[in-house]
């Protein structure tokens, strides 16, 4: 990138080759490669800084639930040799410290600009580049768009009355104070028991001086069984990094963890609470991911599993009304995302830690001095929404992307984000996503994905600059065929019309994406299935994609 090229006058646009849309995970990666391409890159990052997801989610608790050995890039081998994982689940801070080892020890920060967060791009057909503008009236010119928007980056906040009047600290998750908060003797509130909220009740409970937790419907969760990494181990992890790499590129979810060769019907009730007894004392997503496949098909196997979950929550807390309500009735184990916890369901047994059921008691406002449910008055100093994110779409409708003839990408995917292999779209030339929607990013171990996610639109890219192309664009015919796919893998699996989770698109805070409106926005035929339609697409020439 020379200075000069791009030196600008007011309100003239900067040209570059390729624009990257984000600094997180997958833009870090993404703009390695572009440089390695020798295109003149850069990447547009709305936040201060770089690391996307793990730059704002700075909560207590906020950490990995995939091993950090296999959550972290495979792609340079400086890293991996220099990197020393702390802990097996690496917590934000770490992580965060990761991504800038990574980008200092690959020089890659001279190629990211921050506080530049784009709020439109138009397709302009006649020069074949994209007119990108940011928020503050910057002008970008490129012919090349690749996103790194984050599938969980648009915070959803619940649709209560008298929130603006709260006179606490009140905030969102994903927006927890950058400097920090201290909770110690307040009196703190928490709506929702999702991921984010498992994590940070378990970290806060003991600090705080009360803390409120405000549940709508319970999720199943299991021990994440974290440990420290010594300098022994890490050798040992270090030596054996192929190996992992390849594991985790063999099994469906992405993971180390293999799936149990045996069938449910093949045991006795005894050896199956055998093998979950040893699945549930196992770090990470063992339960889920290395149990026998059919207990997530057949219903009598997914209940029985579901009745032993259930169980261990009994037993892990003390007062039993308490913990009926932490069991969740209206889905089995392993049919949404399944949060991982450390002393979540001890944190129940505290007497400074309530559990509100607002199924039964509804939240009727906020008033300044808490929440007001339809029973009681909960008097708050601090105000958590753990209420999740608009995922897969909300970051890209929250930009005015205008696509060939003037269809808008919001139009596009109003009923349904449809994708060819969750990176390309229709109408939209030269835009490129990695792990967009209906990509097997979402529904795996998401680093992983997004590397393969990489390395494929890099390639492609490559390959079309040395044909001589400057315009790509896959078919209507081939977005079809891959819907179909999509929907396919999802109507297969047996949550596939019913969840009431993201994977789903469902999210009552958000328009059109209540109970019922169901999406096809992952991709669920497993990641080794994935990278083979992947792979074959190359092999095809990239026969569904019009390249000129
Ligand atoms: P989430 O799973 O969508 O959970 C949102 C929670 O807020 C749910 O319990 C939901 O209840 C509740 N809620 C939403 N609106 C509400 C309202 N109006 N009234 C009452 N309750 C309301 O969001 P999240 O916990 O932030 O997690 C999102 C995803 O982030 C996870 O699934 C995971 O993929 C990722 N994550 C990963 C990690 C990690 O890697 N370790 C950690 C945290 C999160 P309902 O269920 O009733 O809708």
């Amino acid at each position: 990138m020379t200075e000069q090229r791009h030196a600008t006058v007011a309100g003239e646009a900067e040209t570059f080759d390729a624009l990257v849309l984000g600094a997180g995970v997958a833009g870090i990666y993404q703009i390695k490669r572009l440089v390695d391409l020798g295109l003149d890159a850069v990447v547009l990052e709305a936040d201060e800084d770089l690391g996307g997801t793990w730059y704002r989610n700075r909560y207590p608790g906020a950490r990995f639930d995939s091993e950090s050995y296999t959550y972290g890039y495979s792609w340079s081998q400086e890293v991996l040799d220099r990197w020393h994982w702390k802990e097996r689940f690496s917590p934000q801070p770490e992580t965060l410290r990761y991504l800038n080892f990574v980008a200092e020890t690959h020089d890659l920060r001279r190629h990211m600009r921050f506080g530049r967060r784009v709020a439109s791009m138009t397709w302009i057909e006649d020069q074949r580049h994209w007119a990108v503008v940011t928020t503050d009236g910057e002008r970008y010119l490129a012919r090349w768009v690749i996103t790194g928007l984050g599938a969980l980056s648009v915070p959803t906040m619940p649709k209560v009355e008298g929130i603006d009047a709260f006179g606490g600290s009140a905030f969102h998750t994903y927006d927890w104070p950058r400097d920090g908060i201290d909770l110690s003797d307040k009196r703190v509130g928490i709506i929702g028991t999702g991921a984010t909220a498992i994590q940070i009740i378990a970290a806060i409970a003991d600090t705080v001086g009360d803390l409120t937790v405000f549940q709508r419907r319970p999720n199943w969760s299991v021990p994440l069984r974290n440990s420290a990494i010594s300098a022994e181990e890490m050798e040992a992890i270090r030596s054996r990094y192929a190996e992992i790499v390849a594991n985790c590129a063999a099994t469906p979810g992405g993971f180390e963890h293999v799936a149990d060769r045996r069938n449910y019907d093949d045991l006795t009730p005894e050896q199956r609470r055998e093998t979950w007894d040893e699945l549930y004392d196992a770090p990470g997503f063992a339960l889920q991911l290395a149990n026998f496949p059919d207990t997530f098909f057949k219903p009598e196997a997914n209940q029985e599993l579901s009745d032993y979950v259930a169980d261990r929550i009994r037993q892990r807390v003390d007062d039993p009304e308490i913990a009926e309500k932490l069991i969740p009735r209206d889905h089995g184990f392993g049919y949404q995302r399944l949060p991982l916890e450390t002393n979540y369901f001890e944190a129940y047994n505290r007497p400074n830690v309530h559990l509100v059921d607002v199924s039964e008691d509804p939240i009727d406002r906020v008033t300044p001095t808490g929440i007001r449910t339809r029973q009681h008055e909960h008097e708050l100093d601090v105000l958590i929404f753990a209420t999740g994110f608009h995922a897969m779409v909300g970051a890209f409708n929250r930009i005015d992307v205008v696509g060939v003839g003037g269809l808008t990408l919001k139009d596009a995917w109003a009923d349904n984000p449809d994708t060819y292999l969750g990176t390309l779209n229709h109408g939209f030339p030269n835009l490129f996503m990695i792990a967009g929607p209906q990509s097997a990013s979402g529904s795996t171990n998401y680093p992983r994905a997004l590397e393969t996610g990489v390395a494929w639109i890099s390639e492609l890219l490559e390959d079309t600059l040395a044909a001589g192309h400057s315009r790509v664009e896959v078919t209507a015919e081939g977005q079809a065929w891959w819907s179909r796919e999509v929907r396919s893998m999802q109507d297969f699996m047996p949550f596939g019309r019913t969840s009431k989770s993201w994977f789903t698109g469902y999210n009552s805070n958000v328009a059109g994406h209540e109970e019922g409106n169901i999406r096809y926005q992952a991709y669920w035929g497993g990641a080794p299935r994935f990278r083979a339609h992947l792979e074959a697409a190359v092999e095809s020439g990239y026969g569904q994609i019009d390249r000129r």
